[in-house]
C-alpha cells in the first residue's frame, strides 16, 4: 500500500460535515536511511494543533527527510527506510490499516521551488491537488475549493480574473502561494513547508508569511527555515536539529520561539540562532 493508484480514491468531506481543522502529530523515535546511511536518529516531536512549529539546523541535519516521513512523502525515494511512529490525532499513519493517501490528503506539502504544472490553467492547478490525493469532487464542489483554497493562499483577488490562464505565467511568489493553494485544496489538516521562501524574494516572503499567519489555527503548520528571522516571526515552537560529524540528524533543543531564541539551553542552539555556524 505505497503506491497511488485510480482505485485509491476518498470521499471528499463535505464542506459542513466531516471532521475539519487542524490536527496534532507526533513523532515518536522516527529514525530514516538512504541505503546504508542512517540520516535520522530516534526523533521525537509533538507538533500541536493550530500550532506552527519550525524545523531549523544546518544543511543536511536531516529536516527535509524528518518534513518527509509526516506525510510518507519519503516512500518516494527508492533507498528510503523508516522506523517508528507518526501519530495523527493519535492513530499511526503507518499503522497497518492506513492507507497512503489517507496521510496524503490530511497533511499537505508545500516544496522550496514553486513547482506549479506550468502549462495548466490556475483553475486546474488547485484542482489537482484532489486528483493528486485520489479526491473526488464534481463541478461545483471543485468551484467552491478552488475560490476557498486560493483565498486562504492569499492569492484569490490577484487571480479571480485570470483563473483560465496558465500557473507558469504567475510570478515566482504567486506560483509559490498556488502550490499553497494546490495543498489546500483537499482541506488538509496538517501542512508541511520545506523552506517555501528559499526561492522568493522578500516582499513574496513577505505575503507567504502572512498566508502563514492567516492559516496557523485553523491548520497545523510544520515549516523547514534557514531564516532565523522568519522563525522566529511566525513560528510557536522551534525544533532545532543538528547532525555532528559522522552522526545522524536528532534534535538537539525544542520549546517555544520566544525560549529558543532568549534563553536556549544548549551553546550549540545558542550558537545556531545567533548566526556563528
Ligand atoms: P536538510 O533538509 O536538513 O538539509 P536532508 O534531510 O535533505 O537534510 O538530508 C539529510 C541527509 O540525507 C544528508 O546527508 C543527505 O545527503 C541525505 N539525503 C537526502 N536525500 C537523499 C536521497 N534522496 N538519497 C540519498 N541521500 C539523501
Ligand atoms: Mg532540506
Amino acid at each position: 500500500d505505497t503506491t497511488l493508484s485510480p482505485t485509491d480514491t476518498v470521499v471528499l468531506p463535505s464542506p459542513a460535515g466531516a471532521a475539519v481543522g487542524p490536527a496534532t502529530l507526533q513523532a515518536r523515535a522516527v529514525s530514516a536511511w538512504f541505503g546504508n546511511h542512517k540520516v535520522l536518529e530516534r526523533v521525537s516531536l509533538t507538533m500541536p494543533a493550530g500550532q506552527v512549529t519550525a524545523l531549523i539546523g544546518p544543511s543536511g541535519c536531516g529536516k527535509s527527510t524528518f518534513l518527509r516521513t509526516l506525510n510518507r512523502m519519503h516512500e518516494l525515494i527508492p533507498a528510503a527506510q523508516f522506523a517508528g511512529e507518526v501519530l495523527f490525532e493519535g492513530e499511526d499513519i503507518y499503522g497497518p490499516a492506513r492507507r497512503l493517501t489517507d496521510a496524503r490528503r490530511r497533511i499537505g506539502m508545500v516544496f522550496q521551488k514553486p513547482n506549479p504544472f506550468p502549462a495548466m490553467s490556475i483553475y486546474d492547478n488547485v484542482v489537482a491537488g484532489l486528483k493528486l490525493t485520489g479526491t473526488r469532487a464534481n463541478r461545483r464542489e471543485k468551484d467552491v475549493l478552488v475560490e476557498e483554497s486560493l483565498t486562504r493562499a492569499g492569492l484569490w483577488k490577484e487571480v479571480r480574473d485570470r483563473l483560465r490562464q496558465p500557473g507558469g505565467a504567475l510570478s515566482g511568489g504567486q506560483q509559490q502561494r498556488l502550490c499553497i493553494a494546490r495543498a489546500l485544496a483537499v482541506r488538509p489538516r496538517v501542512l508541511l513547508m520545506d523552506e517555501p521562501c528559499s526561492a522568493l524574494d522578500p516582499t513574496s516572503t513577505r505575503r507567504v508569511e502572512e498566508t502563514i499567519h492567516e492559516l496557523a489555527g485553523e491548520v497545523t503548520i510544520v515549516i523547514v527555515t534557514h531564516n532565523m528571522q522568519q522563525a522566529a516571526r511566525v513560528s510557536d515552537q522551534c525544533a532545532f536539529f543538528l547532525a555532528e560529524q559522522g552522526t545522524p540528524g536528532g534534535i538537539v533543543e525544542q520549546g517555544s520561539t520566544e525560549r529558543i531564541f532568549s534563553t536556549p539551553e544548549d551553546p550549540r542552539t545558542a550558537d545556531y540562532v545567533a548566526g556563528r555556524f
